[in-house]
């Protein structure tokens, strides 16, 4: 989970230090976007997983997390156009 947040987390700051250049960043952007959503949904599923009932229940906040996670990967782009975004710039 920490090593998956932490590669996440080196292309966001990727994508931010090109725009901060005034570099093209668009391609950047979109991967940053897909990993860092993707991977929060796979963490928060898995951290569910971990705590059994605890992690359901809504005295715990890993399932608003969860939650989250999922609405993340549909907003400002879903997973499948940040997708359509890479093939294209690729
Ligand atoms: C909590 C929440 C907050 C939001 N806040 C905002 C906001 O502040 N501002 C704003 O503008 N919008 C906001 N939205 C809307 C959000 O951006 C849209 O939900 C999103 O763009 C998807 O559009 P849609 O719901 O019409 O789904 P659709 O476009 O109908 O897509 C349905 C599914 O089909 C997939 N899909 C669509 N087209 C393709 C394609 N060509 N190839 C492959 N797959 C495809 C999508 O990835 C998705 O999984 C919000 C949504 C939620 C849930």
């Amino acid at each position: 989970m920490a090593t998956e947040l932490e590669a996440s987390r080196l292309l966001v700051f990727q994508a931010a230090a090109l725009k901060d250049q005034g570099q093209p960043f668009n391609l950047q952007a979109s991967m940053a976007k897909l990993k860092a959503t993707e991977t929060c949904m796979k963490i928060t599923t898995d951290a569910v997983q971990v705590l059994g009932g605890y992690g359901y229940i809504e005295e715990f906040k890993v399932e608003r997390y969860m939650r989250e996670a999922k609405m993340l990967q549909l907003v400002e782009g879903t997973s499948q156009i940040q997708r359509l975004i890479i093939s294209r710039g690729l």
